[in-house]
């Protein structure tokens, strides 16, 4: 039987419905399969906001791609009319030696990225909500900002679809297997079994599951995001005149946050990042505990006094940590001439999301890109000895 489609996609949320439109835009006839259906809060694509930014305080390689994701993102406004970008303005805070300052100063500096350092001072005139310590500093960049993932995984897919897709939802994939002699591959799923010539797999959260050959130490991460009313109101976090943040303290622990962007009643979000338990995709508890927003709460008014008034409302979410915090984006060693891998996002995904999709394109269709991809190979954290298998299956358990 020959197969129907040249591409088929593993996981629709962001990076495969980003490379479900790059694919088909490029005249690929692609399948898409997704466990859940379009644009859930099951995985890692949801809670209306993500932070995006340029001076990348985890390394300088990543920058040339956030300058096309920029780009890339405000095409998928233009093309679909969802908003999707706010470039409202961002603050990297913290001691001068903090990673997050210092990394971020290292990224704007190496890229000569637009940006101004604030002493403690005036990062408070600027920005009244804001109580940093008199010797921590800020890194303000003005193109920073938040994304909005569920209208970026929607633009996506409607994208995809419009470029001919054919996109399954509520279809879980079982097993994968690459064909000998690289004659494609097989997806099998409840419903049937299909073949195609290529396959990209973004599974997010359910990394070890459908990738466990990949001999990646991958973790799974219970994460949560707080939404508060500040006391006295959101007039001051208002998207025009405050911006996104990230603080580190003196031990280290980051917290980041946004605008009061999620309509009245909304209030304002605030997370910590990382600093999550151990979970899998079934087994992780939704539910969030009083002593969890108390954490947060106590952990905020450390910068923003005012944040805590009220608590509204706290939604939990998944990161799929590699072991050095870099992703996984590269062809699947074992079966490079026919599967691509797009995993482990680390919780700072979210922003290169259409960048990945071109990248998968690329990969899928070329087995080349021309973008940096070289900190991503999976090749740097295998802890497995062992050799690749051409057919190994890989199936989800
Ligand atoms: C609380 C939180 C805050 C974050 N903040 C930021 C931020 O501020 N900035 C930033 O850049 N990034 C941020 N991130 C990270 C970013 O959101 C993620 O890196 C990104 O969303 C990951 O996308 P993904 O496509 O890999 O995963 P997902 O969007 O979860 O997609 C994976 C998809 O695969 C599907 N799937 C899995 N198994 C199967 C199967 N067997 N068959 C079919 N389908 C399957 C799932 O259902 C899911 O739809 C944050 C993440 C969280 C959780």
């Amino acid at each position: 039987m020959s197969p129907t489609h040249d591409v088929i996609v593993i996981g629709l949320g962001g990076m495969g419905s980003a490379a479900a439109h790059h694919l088909a835009a490029r005249g690929a006839r692609v399948l898409g399969l997704e466990k859940f259906g379009p644009v859930h809060r099951h995985g890692s694509s949801h809670g209306g906001s993500r932070v995006t930014r340029q001076s990348y305080f985890e390394d300088p390689a990543y920058v040339p791609l956030l300058l096309r994701a920029y780009e890339l993102y405000a095409e998928l406004e233009r093309s679909t009319g969802r908003r999707i970008a706010t470039l409202c303005g961002g603050v990297m805070l913290g001691r001068p030696e903090s990673r997050t300052v210092a990394g971020s100063l290292r990224s704007a500096r190496t890229w000569d990225l637009p940006h101004e350092m604030l002493d403690a001072r005036e990062v408070r005139r600027r920005f009244p909500t804001l109580t940093p310590a008199p010797d921590e500093i800020a890194l303000y960049e003005a193109r920073a900002g938040f994304l909005r993932p569920e209208n970026t995984v929607a633009a996506q897919l409607q994208l995809a679809t419009q470029g001919g897709a054919d996109l399954h939802f509520q279809e879980p994939v079982t097993r994968w297997e690459a064909l000998p002699g690289g004659r494609g591959v097989r997806v099998h799923t409840p419903e049937d079994a299909y073949t195609a010539g290529q396959l990209v797999i973004c599974p997010g959260a359910w990394a070890p599951a459908l990738l466990s050959d990949l001999g990646v130490a991958f973790t799974v991460e219970r994460q949560i995001m707080h939404w508060f009313e500040p006391t006295g109101g959101t007039g001051p976090y208002v998207p025009e005149r405050h911006p996104v943040y990230i603080w580190e303290d003196t031990g280290g622990v980051q917290i980041y946050g946004f605008p009061a962007i999620d309509g009245p009643g909304g209030g304002a979000k605030v997370a910590f990042f990382r600093r999550g338990t151990g979970c899998t995709p079934e087994t992780v508890d939704r539910t969030v505990h009083e002593d969890e927003v108390q954490a947060m709460a106590r952990q905020a008014a450390r910068l923003l006094p005012s944040l805590p008034g009220r608590h509204l409302t706290s939604v939990t979410c998944m990161y799929t940590n590699t072991p050095d915090e870099h992703f996984v984006l590269a062809r699947h060693p074992a079966h490079p001439e026919s599967v691509t891998v797009a995993c482990g996002f680390s919780g700072h995904g979210f922003k290169f999301v259409p960048v990945v999709g071109e990248i998968l394109a690329d990969l899928a269709l070329t087995g080349r890109t021309g973008h940096p991809v070289e900190l991503f190979a999976p090749g740097r954290l295998r802890t497995t000895a062992t050799s690749p298998v051409p057919s190994a299956p890989g199936g989800v358990r």
